[in-house]
C-alpha cells in the first residue's frame, strides 16, 4: 500500500468563509506539520519522548501565545488561532497540547491577571519558547471539581509557603514555571494563582509513565513541600475558582477546533486508504455502501464540527462568547473526532492498529483529550445549566 500523505478537507467551500489571513496561518501551518512534525511523530509516539526539538522553531513561527496582543505575541484573530490549533493537531494531540498549555494556560494567565512586572520577565520569553509552563490545578483527589483542591499558601511575612500535590500536569518536568493555583488561607480559602519557579527547593515533578495516550506529550505529577515563593510571585488580580476556569475557557476553545484536525487527518487517511484496498471482484473496499456509510457519516460530522467551531470563534472575536458555546464544541467536536477515528481504524483493518498509518495513535490521544479540560459529561452539565437555569452537578 502506497504512502498516504494529507490532502486537507473541505467539503462545503469551508475555505470561503475565511480571510486570506485565516487561510494563510492555517497553511503556514499544515506545511510545518508536514515538513516537521508528521516525518518524526510515529517514532516519538513509539519512545513516549516529547519532540523538544521543535519548541524553538514552533516559537519563531508564533506558535506560542499566539492570540495574545503585545509581549512579542503574534495578536490573532480567534479564527486564526483555533485554525492553527487544528493543523497542529492534524499532527498530534500531544504536541498541540504543549501549545495550548505554554499558550492558553500559562501564558493567558500571566497576561489577564499578572503585574506588569510580571508580564514582562516571562511572556516575550514563554513567545520564544525559552521558558516553559505548566499549569497546576487538578490534584490527586480533585480532577472535575478543582474547588475541592487540597493545596494551600500560608502567608508568611513577605513569603507565600506553598504546600501540596498535582497530578496529571502537561509538561510538568519540563516547565520552568508553574502556574499553582492554590486556596489562600488568610483570604478565607480564596484560590488564587502563584508563579512558581520549579528550581524552589520544596518543588518536585515526577513523570507519569505507562501512558497509552498523549505518549508525545510530558505528563507529570507535581509536588510542593514548603516551597517558599515571594509576594511578588502572585497573580495579582486572580481571585476565586472563576480565574482557572477562565484559562481553561481558552484553552478549551483551542481543543475544539483541534479535534478537527485529528479528525481530518482520520478521515483523509480512511478515505484514501478504501480506495487503493481491494478484497472484492477487483473492486475498492470504497465501493462497498457499509464503507460508504462510514465515510459519509465522517465528512458530514467534520463539516458541521467546522462551521460550530467557526461560530464560537466569530463570536469570541466580538467579544459575545459564553462558556456554554465553548462547552458546546469541545464536547462535540471530540466527540466526533473520537468516532472519526473508531470508524477510520475499522476501515483500515488489521492496519488500523499500526503507526504506519496515523489513525491509532490519534484513537488514543483523543481518549486523553475526552477526559481534559473538563471531561465530555461535565461539558454535559454546563449546556445544560445554562439552557434549565438548573445546576446538575
Ligand atoms: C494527558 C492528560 C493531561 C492533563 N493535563 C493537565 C494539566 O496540564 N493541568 C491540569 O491541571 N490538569 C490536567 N489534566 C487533568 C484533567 O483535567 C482531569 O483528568 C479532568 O479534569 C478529569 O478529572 P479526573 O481525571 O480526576 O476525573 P474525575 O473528576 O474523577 O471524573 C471521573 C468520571 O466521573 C465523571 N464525573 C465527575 N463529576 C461528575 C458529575 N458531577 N456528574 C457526572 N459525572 C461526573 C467524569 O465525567 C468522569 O467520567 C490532564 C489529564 C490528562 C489525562
Amino acid at each position: 500500500m502506497p504512502a498516504i500523505k494529507f490532502r486537507g478537507v473541505d467539503f462545503l467551500q469551508f475555505d470561503s468563509l475565511l480571510t486570506d489571513e485565516e487561510r494563510l496561518v492555517r497553511d503556514t501551518t499544515r506545511q510545518f506539520i508536514e515538513d516537521n512534525l508528521v516525518p518524526i511523530i510515529e517514532e516519538c509516539n513509539r519512545a513516549g519522548r516529547f519532540p523538544r526539538e521543535l519548541v524553538k522553531p514552533m516559537g519563531e513561527l508564533g506558535f506560542f501565545g499566539a492570540s495574545l496582543k503585545g509581549y512579542g505575541c503574534a495578536g490573532m484573530g480567534n479564527v486564526e488561532y483555533g485554525l492553527m490549533n487544528q493543523e497542529l493537531e492534524r499532527g498530534d494531540s500531544g504536541v498541540r497540547s504543549f501549545v495550548s498549555v505554554q499558550s492558553g494556560l500559562c501564558m493567558y494567565p500571566i497576561y489577564e491577571f499578572g503585574s506588569e512586572e510580571q508580564k514582562h520577565k516571562w511572556l516575550p520569553a514563554m513567545q520564544k519558547g525559552e521558558k516553559l509552563g505548566c499549569f497546576g490545578l487538578t490534584e490527586p483527589d480533585f480532577g472535575s471539581n478543582p474547588g475541592g483542591m487540597r493545596t494551600r499558601a500560608r502567608k508568611v511575612g513577605n513569603e507565600y509557603v506553598i504546600n501540596g500535590e498535582k497530578m496529571w500536569i502537561t509538561s510538568g518536568s519540563i516547565a520552568d514555571v508553574a502556574i499553582i493555583w492554590a486556596k489562600v488561607e488568610s483570604e478565607n480559602d480564596r484560590i488564587r494563582g502563584f508563579l512558581v519557579e520549579t528550581d524552589r527547593p520544596g518543588f518536585t515533578a515526577d513523570d507519569i509513565h505507562g501512558k497509552w495516550s498523549l505518549r508525545a506529550s510530558v505528563t507529570s505529577g507535581l509536588s510542593l513541600q514548603d516551597v517558599h515563593v515571594p509576594e511578588s510571585n502572585v497573580l495579582p488580580k486572580s481571585g476565586g475558582l472563576k480565574s482557572p476556569l477562565m484559562c481553561l475557557n481558552q484553552a478549551r476553545y483551542g481543543i475544539a477546533w483541534g479535534a478537527v484536525g485529528a479528525a481530518m487527518a482520520c478521515y483523509d487517511c480512511a478515505l484514501q486508504y478504501s480506495l487503493l484496498r481491494k478484497q472484492w471482484h477487483d473492486q475498492p473496499i470504497a465501493s462497498h455502501q457499509l464503507v460508504q456509510d462510514k465515510l459519509t457519516w465522517m465528512i458530514s460530522e467534520i463539516t458541521k464540527a467546522q462551521l460550530l467551531v467557526l461560530q464560537v470563534g466569530r463570536l469570541k472575536d466580538a467579544g459575545k462568547v459564553e462558556p456554554q458555546h465553548i462547552s458546546m464544541a469541545k464536547r462535540n467536536n471530540v466527540w466526533m473526532a473520537l468516532e472519526c477515528a473508531r470508524l477510520s481504524r475499522d476501515i483500515l483493518g488489521a492496519n488500523g492498529i499500526a503507526d504506519d498509518y496515523p489513525v491509532m495513535r490519534h484513537l488514543m490521544n483523543l481518549e486523553s483529550v475526552k477526559t481534559y479540560e473538563g471531561t465530555h459529561d461535565i461539558h454535559s452539565l454546563i449546556i445544560a445549566q445554562s439552557v434549565t437555569g438548573i445546576d446538575g452537578f
